[in-house]
C-alpha cells in the first residue's frame, strides 16, 4: 500500500484496481490522507478559498430519491428568493469579504433565463466570481448565462454507475447529466463536478470509477461528499454516513488531480464535528460557508442534521476563518481560479 500511495503523490496516476485496493485498505488510511495533504500545499498551497453559498430556491422539478427538497417530498416548506433578495444576498457576502457567491437551488422552473441573467448581471456588478448550482439545463441557456458573466458552474455526477444513478434519479438520463458536463466545459467555465459516498448499493469499484471520469472530463473542481439519508424520501432506511470513506475518495481525488479546487464540505461537518478541518487537512482547500439569512436556511434541507441552521452569515464566516487560522492556513485573497497558485 504504501508503494502505491508513493506512486499516486508522485506519478497522479493510477490503475482502477489500485485505487480501489486503497480505498479498501483500512491500514493505510491514515498514510493515503496525509499524502494529500502535501500534494495540496505542493499544488494549492496554503490558501483556503471560501465560497459564499447562496440557497436561493428549494422549489424542484426533479425527484432523486435521496434528496430532501425532492418533487415529492409534500413535507418540505417551499420558498425561493426574490431576484432583489439574491442580489442583497450577494451584495451582505461581498462586505463579509468573500470573492465569490455560490448560488444553488432545486430545479425551479420560474427562474427563467432572463430573470437569472439579470440577476448574474448584478451580482457581478460586485466583482465577485459566480457560481452557479442550479441543475440540468439546456446549451443555450448555459451559454446566456456564460455570457452574462457566470464564472463557474457545480454539477455533480453523484454516480458514475448508470443503473444506481437511473434508480436513484428516476426520470433523469445520466447522459444528459454528461452532456451538460460536457456543454459547460466547452462554453468555458471552471467545471465543478462531484459524487456522494455510500449511496445503497454503490460499489468501492464504482467509486474508483467516479475520481477517474473527474479525471477524463476534465473538472477544475470536485465536490465529495457522504450520503445522509432524509427521512422524508424513499431512501430513509438506508445506510449511508460513510465519513472515513467519503473522507479517502477525497484525498485520492487530490493525488490523482493535484492542482483542481476541492471544497471541505457541509455533510462532512454534519457527520463528525471537525469534518470540514479534517478534509483541509486531507486534501481540500476550499469551504462553502452559507451565508443564506433567517428561515430560508433550514428549509434548504437537502439532507438531515445540516450544520449551523441557526447561525447568520457574519457567524459562519467568522467561525470558519477561526478554525482555518487555527491549523496554521490562511484565507485567500483572491477568487480562487484554478491554477492560480502555481503560476504565481
Ligand atoms: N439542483 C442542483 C443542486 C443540487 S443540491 C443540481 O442538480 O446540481 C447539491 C448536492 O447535494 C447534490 O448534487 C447532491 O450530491 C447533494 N445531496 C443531495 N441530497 C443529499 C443527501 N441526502 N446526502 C448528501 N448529499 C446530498
Amino acid at each position: 500500500m504504501r508503494r502505491l500511495i508513493e506512486k499516486a503523490e508522485n506519478d497522479h496516476s493510477l490503475e482502477k484496481a489500485e485505487i480501489v485496493s486503497l480505498l479498501r485498505d483500512e491500514e493505510s488510511t491514515q498514510e493515503l490522507l496525509k499524502a494529500a495533504d502535501r500534494v495540496r500545499e505542493k499544488y494549492v498551497g496554503s490558501d483556503v478559498h471560501l465560497r459564499a453559498l447562496i440557497e436561493f430556491s428549494n422549489f424542484c422539478r426533479q425527484n432523486c430519491c435521496y434528496c430532501g427538497i425532492r418533487r415529492d417530498n409534500r413535507q418540505a416548506q417551499r420558498y425561493r428568493m426574490s431576484p432583489e433578495e439574491i442580489v442583497l444576498h450577494a451584495t451582505a457576502a461581498a462586505k463579509l469579504g468573500f470573492h465569490t457567491v455560490v448560488m444553488q437551488s432545486g430545479e425551479d422552473v420560474t427562474f427563467t433565463v432572463d430573470k437569472m441573467t439579470q440577476i448574474i448581471r448584478e451580482i457581478k456588478k460586485l466583482d465577485m466570481a459566480v457560481t452557479l448550482s442550479i441543475g440540468e439545463k439546456s446549451f443555450e441557456e448555459y451559454q446566456a448565462y456564460r455570457e452574462a458573466g457566470a464564472d463557474r458552474y457545480l454539477l455533480r455526477i453523484e454516480t458514475t454507475d448508470k443503473d444506481l444513478y437511473h434508480r436513484l434519479d428516476p426520470g433523469m438520463s445520466w447522459d444528459n447529466r454528461c452532456r451538460c458536463l460536457k456543454d459547460l466545459k466547452s462554453l468555458g467555465y471552471e467545471l465543478g463536478s462531484g459524487s456522494m459516498v455510500g449511496l445503497p448499493d454503490q460499489s468501492i469499484e464504482s467509486i474508483a470509477d467516479d475520481i477517474l471520469f473527474f479525471k477524463e472530463i476534465g473538472v477544475d473542481m470536485a465536490g465529495i461528499g457522504p450520503f445522509i439519508p432524509h427521512e422524508q424520501t424513499p431512501l430513509a432506511n438506508a445506510k449511508g454516513r460513510e465519513f472515513v470513506l467519503s473522507l479517502k475518495t477525497m484525498a485520492m481525488t487530490r493525488l490523482l488531480l493535484p492542482d483542481i479546487n476541492i471544497p471541505a464540505t457541509t455533510a462532512m461537518e454534519t457527520l463528525n464535528p471537525n469534518g470540514r478541518v479534517i478534509a483541509l487537512q486531507s486534501g481540500a482547500n476550499v469551504v462553502m460557508p452559507n451565508v443564506t439569512q433567517g428561515e430560508y436556511r433550514k428549509k434548504y434541507e437537502l439532507y438531515p442534521g445540516k450544520i449551523c441552521v441557526n447561525d447568520t452569515p457574519a457567524k459562519c464566516r467568522t467561525c470558519i476563518e477561526y478554525k482555518i487560522l487555527s491549523i496554521g492556513r490562511t484565507i485567500g485573497a483572491s477568487k480562487g481560479f484554478r491554477g492560480e497558485f502555481l503560476k504565481r
